[in-house]
């Protein structure tokens, strides 16, 4: 029997979108224990300070963050 895989282990911070992995209870970044695991997309944020992706989008933190929290 065929069994369908979540395609990543992380959860989705409902604040600011930070990823962090399943485990995690608190969001790393602002410190919100509101985390979901039904988001889309992904995006890594290096250099905050120089991505204007990241300053458009309000990810102030490096990390790896969810287009969409629901
Ligand atoms: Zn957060």
């Amino acid at each position: 029997m065929a069994r369908r895989v979540r395609r990543a282990p992380f959860k989705a911070c409902r604040k600011c979108k930070f990823l962090v992995p399943r485990e995690a209870t608190r969001c790393p970044a602002c410190g919100s224990t509101d985390l979901s695991e039904d988001w889309e997309g992904a995006i890594v944020v290096v250099d905050p300070e120089k991505s204007e992706v990241a300053k458009r989008l309000g990810f102030t933190q490096p990390g790896r963050y969810a287009l969409r929290v629901r």
